[in-house]
């Protein structure tokens, strides 16, 4: 009697186990359609690099975008931990050109910020990012209006001394490139994404853009292609 209700027992958890797998299976069947189907129509955002300072190789198989507003904490981050590690790998190496579109989601001094980026790439397009890793690296708090003209043009004559400064602070009185600059926020408004920094690979939003992993198989994924 006991040995009957044992192997009744036993049937039922065979079938039960037998259910369960068959369910798993199906469901992951379903899942791993939906991400493969996922992966093909992946989307692919049409960037304007016309115009944009980039570093690297102008014909690198791989363009990246940075969005990034000069005041962003995170943009910061981006710079001190994911650039050197990008250029090393893939700029410094002809593999991806990397490009920047300043955006101003901040404050209005991220506009001020953007300005001189502009003026400081008018004048001389390579010292635009000596002026890029200057900015980031000196960068104060995103609740402060510390990007004045007053501060960038100090920032320049210290570290920029290849451009002429003075013509800085004209073009900034003048708002020389405060159309410009603008503009580009209106490129990135356009993406329909909010958050700064959006990396970009080939057109191809990444989730974390502080994750270097993520960016590292984005730009393998596409190098395979071509
Ligand atoms: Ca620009």
């Amino acid at each position: 009697m006991a040995n009957q209700k044992k192997s009744r027992d036993m049937q039922g958890f065979v079938v039960g186990t037998i259910l369960v797998l068959v369910l798993a299976l199906g469901i992951y069947g379903v899942v791993s359609q939906f991400t493969s189907q996922n992966d093909t129509t992946e989307k692919i955002y049409s960037i304007d690099y016309k115009g944009q300072p980039f570093l690297g190789k102008e014909n690198a198989p791989v363009k990246i975008m940075e969005f990034g507003d000069f005041k962003c904490p995170v943009c910061k981050q981006f710079h001190d931990t994911i650039m050197p590690q990008l250029k090393k790998d893939y700029i410094d190496t002809g593999k991806v050109s990397f490009y920047f579109t300043n955006t101003q989601v901040i404050g209005p001094d991220s506009l001020t910020a953007g300005e001189v980026g502009e003026a400081v790439f008018k004048q001389n397009p390579q010292a635009f990012w000596k002026y890029y890793d200057a900015v980031y690296k000196n960068q104060g708090n995103e609740n402060v209006q510390w990007a004045t003209p007053t501060f960038l043009v100090n920032l320049i004559k210290k570290n920029v001394p290849e451009v002429d400064a003075n013509k800085v602070e004209q073009d900034l009185q003048k708002k020389t490139y405060e159309k410009q600059t603008l503009a580009d926020n209106d490129k990135f408004n356009a993406t329909g994404i909010g958050g700064v920094p959006t990396i970009m690979v080939n057109g191809k939003y990444i989730e974390n853009g502080l994750s270097y992993a993520d960016i590292k198989a984005a730009i393998e994924k596409e190098l395979k292609t071509k």
